[in-house]
């Protein structure tokens, strides 16, 4: 796992001081950050809402946690603000998904003298198969509850280097935490298995479900790989309406982060329904259906079951 600094000591004390003195100023011209006073404790910043819900199960109350991205933040094209990079200087340590997930993550941590910690390490990824990211590994790993205990052991060793004191809690939080994540993908798996063979096929937006479906046991079709600018265009549309009329799919998903247009193009093109919204790159508010990663995990699996059941409205 990569925790550490990539440059020269001498630099980076240069660096950082000089970040610092601007830093201050910055500071005491906003009125400081939104840390209160009386929290003392070491601050975790991960990249987005979906790591950051995982590292508040294994950090329990000996860290506070905070996603540089807000919910329902587009977070591969994400392009960071100034308060973003004020925060990240103050933090002790940050998560990233890495797998090229957020394009714009290295050169927001190049001046920052921070440590971080990829939390895909030791993933056995999966190779986009299409368009311009033939080859790349595909990001959305933590789709797979299976991945996703990788990623606690991840956090665990992180949260104990960065705070040995609390080794054993981030320990046990972790055990604990990924006896859950097990029920859910079982959940996942039995829950697709009440499905007829020939309707297994998961059809979304973004390409962001392949190892879920891997987990599940679905045959999965997309408009386009990663989102990007630009997406759906009539070729993607034309062979995702292609796969459904052949395989007859009754229905078809978009994701939360993205429009659905070009899903509801599919819809009248295909008579499929449309089955409804999956999320992946973001959680919603608290208040929303998938406030934390195993809410995500089982909304997704029931509204895809569901849907394709034929049972949805
Ligand atoms: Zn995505």
């Amino acid at each position: 796992m990569k925790v550490g600094f990539p440059r020269s000591p001498a630099r980076r004390r240069i660096v950082t001081a000089c970040f610092l003195s601007v830093l201050a100023i910055a500071l005491t011209a906003c009125g400081g950050i939104t840390s209160s006073d009386d929290d003392d404790r070491k601050v975790v910043l991960t990249t987005f809402t979906v790591l950051a819900d995982m590292a508040r199960n294994v950090a329990g109350e000996h860290l506070r946690v905070e996603s540089i991205t807000k919910v329902g933040a587009e977070i591969h094209g994400y392009e960071p603000t100034p308060g973003d990079i004020k925060k990240a200087a103050k933090a002790d340590l940050i998560l990233d998904n890495g797998l090229n997930l957020e394009a714009w993550f290295n050169q927001f941590v190049a001046d920052l003298d921070v440590p971080h910690a990829v939390v895909t390490e030791g993933v056995a990824t999966m190779d986009i198969s299409e368009d311009a990211y033939r080859g790349k590994p595909n990001p959305h790993a933590w789709m797979s509850p299976v991945n996703a205990q990788i990623y606690v052991d991840n956090m665990v060793r992180a949260f104990s280097d960065l705070d040995p004191d609390h080794a054993e809690a981030y320990r046990a939080n972790g055990a604990a935490y990924k006896t859950q994540i097990g029920a859910v993908h079982d959940d996942l798996v039995a829950a697709v298995r009440t499905l007829p063979a020939d309707q297994r096929a998961l059809v979304t937006c973004e390409g962001a479900f392949s190892y879920l479906a891997r987990d599940a046991g679905l045959t999965e079709k997309y408009i386009w790989p990663v989102n990007a600018e630009q997406q759906a265009t009539p070729q993607q549309i034309g062979s995702t309406i292609d796969f459904v009329r052949q395989r007859r799919v009754p229905a078809v998903f978009c994701e939360s982060t993205v429009s659905d247009a070009p899903m509801q193009r599919v819809v009248e093109a295909s008579g499929a329904r449309f089955g409804g919204v999956l999320y992946v790159d973001s959680l919603s508010e608290a208040d929303g259906p998938v406030p934390t990663y195993l809410d995500l995990i089982r909304h997704d699996a029931n509204t895809i079951a569901t849907a394709l059941a034929g049972t949805a409205k």
